[in-house]
């Protein structure tokens, strides 16, 4: 139940949709679990509950499949013009809109994110996505094809493409971003007529859930989106492994990727992945300093580190590479860490008990094999699951620290003597999602950008994220794309047509 909570407005919608009970969303029915279960959610700045959620299990995700089932195979959803989707992904963008206020108090609670992070990045990107994605809807267009068959001379054919939806769709997403990422999953998947079963993080699965009813709102029939949240041992595990579920999206660990990729072989569902990092973000001398500390303390330090494309690790020209740490590490102190609804705060809570004892002990790691931090390198407070935001020098590659991901406010910092180098040891990770480079020298910049193996560069910026821009891993961050174009491919099948004339 609502605890003494803060909220920036005394009429927040945030706090009386917190103080519910929660059902799941099934065939457009709230309903309890099978079992009749329910798990909490907690508030990460107190570790308080916020709220008691229906746990879904096998049961309830072998209804929601059902439903999505029926939705895409004789729905009103099947039936519709693309136009008309469009119009529906894009009412969507609307309400959520009309409600940002209401969803970045959410995001701020349940996952402990500053509330003034939350309204101007969040919810505006989700927003922003279902926009771009509704305007696919009719645009998705297939080719015709000339063929020139040797064992049939003379013989004249009309050949062509159409794009179809994949089926149903299972889509598990992670607790850091819980908001955009539902909207990077679902955006796609409505646009090109998909239905979905979504698994929200079991950490922070009110904002899905306050989503489930604009989805309502706009219209989308019943059964196209079902949203049974869970635990990923048992809801997360039984929609990978479902044998009716045409593909699973996921968005999470490299550890967690690799069971879905095994539960999805049963029957051979399609598969996109999005996992971890450990982003190499290099600075070269001849750098602005200014704009070079500020973004690499940004790179790092946004979202807690709880990014999968944090810039983790901070390679540094040497002739400058005292000057860097000095300045990352004087804004790493100047950050404000306190409750995400508190209009002062810079940087919330880490999301869980967990995950603070997880960066904590990559911290003592770090310490055990030498490494040195010029700015934090300890838990903050003693409610709460704050951790203050750490430089670590003194680092090398054999490093855990530098190696793990370590998925909260910790980079690390290292200096490089020669650009060729440099190329080795920021491709020396098991991870490739993205990379910064910071130079005035263009020529260098772009030399860099194609030589390293990830799937998103940022050149003298970071964590520039939209919806056009496509976004995933190279090496074990993952499979496909998600948004621009690319991720069209992740949810549609190619059928081609031949026919003789
Ligand atoms: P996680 O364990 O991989 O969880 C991600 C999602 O997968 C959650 O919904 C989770 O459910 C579910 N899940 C867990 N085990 C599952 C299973 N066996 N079968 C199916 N689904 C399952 O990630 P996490 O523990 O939340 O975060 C830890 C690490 O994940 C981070 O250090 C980072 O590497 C990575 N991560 C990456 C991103 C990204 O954007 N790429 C985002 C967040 C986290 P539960 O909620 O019940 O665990
Ligand atoms: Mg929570």
């Amino acid at each position: 139940m609502a605890t003494a909570l803060k909220f920036t407005r005394p009429e927040s919608q945030a706090a009386s949709f917190v103080s519910r009970t929660h059902k799941m969303l099934i065939n457009g029915k709230w309903t309890d679990a099978a079992s009749g279960k329910t798990f909490p959610t907690y508030n990460p700045a107190t570790g308080e509950v916020l709220s008691n959620i229906a746990e879904g299990d096998r049961e309830d995700i072998d209804r929601a499949v059902r439903a999505a089932r029926a939705a895409f195979e004789t729905g009103p959803w099947s039936r519709m013009t693309a136009s008309e989707r469009g119009r529906l992904v894009w009412k969507l963008a609307d309400l959520l809109e009309e409600h940002l206020e209401e969803f970045a108090e959410l995001e701020s609670l349940d996952n402990g994110k500053p509330l003034t992070v939350a309204r101007a990045a969040d919810v505006p990107l989700a927003v922003e996505l279902f926009r771009y994605m509704a305007g696919w809807s009719t645009k998705l267009e297939g080719n015709t094809i000339p063929l020139s068959v040797p064992y049939t001379p003379g013989a004249k054919y009309l050949a062509y493409t159409l794009r179809e939806p994949v089926g149903v769709v299972g889509q598990i997403i992670p607790w850091n971003f819980p908001l955009l990422m539902a909207a990077w999953k679902l955006g796609p998947a409505l646009a090109t007529g998909n239905t979905i079963v979504l698994k929200p993080a079991e950490q922070t699965p009110l904002s899905a859930l306050r989503l489930g009813e604009l989805i309502q709102e706009a219209g989308i029939p019943d059964g196209v989106v079902n949203i049974v949240p869970g635990y990923g041992e048992t809801a997360g595990a039984a929609l990978s492994a479902h044998p009716d579920v045409d593909k699973v999206a996921f968005t999470g660990s490299t550890e967690v990727g690799k069971l879905i990729l095994q539960a999805a072989a049963g029957n051979l569902k399609k598969v996109s992945l999005e996992l971890g990092g450990k982003s190499p973000n290099v600075v070269f001398a001849d750098v602005d300093l200014d704009a070079a500390i500020a973004g690499a303390a940004s790179a790092i330090f946004f979202n807690h580190g709880q990014c999968c494309c944090a810039g983790s690790r901070l390679y540094v020209e040497e002739q400058i590479f005292d000057r860097v740490v000095e300045g990352v590490s004087e804004r790493a102190k100047k950050i404000n860490v306190g409750p995400g609804l508190d209009p002062a705060t810079d940087m919330g809570p880490l999301v869980s008990a967990d995950q603070l004892n997880r960066v904590c002990g990559y911290l003592e790691a770090g310490f055990s094999e030498g490494a040195k931090a010029t700015a934090g390198g300890e838990r903050f407070g003693d409610k709460g699951y704050f951790v203050k935001p750490t430089v670590l020098v003194n680092t090398n590659e054999k490093m855990k620290v530098v190696q793990e991901e370590i998925f909260g406010p910790v980079v690390t910092a290292i200096p490089f003597r020669d650009a060729d180098m440099l190329v080795g040891q920021a491709n020396d990770s098991a991870y490739g999602l993205a990379a910064g480079i910071w130079t005035r020298d263009i020529k260098k910049a772009h030399r860099l950008a194609s030589q390293l193996r990830a799937g998103t560069v940022w050149i003298n910026c970071y964590n520039i994220f939209d919806a056009a821009l496509p976004f995933g891993g190279y090496k074990q961050s993952g499979w496909g794309r998600e948004m621009g174009h690319e991720v069209l491919e992740q949810y549609t099948e190619v059928k081609a047509v031949c026919a003789a004339l």
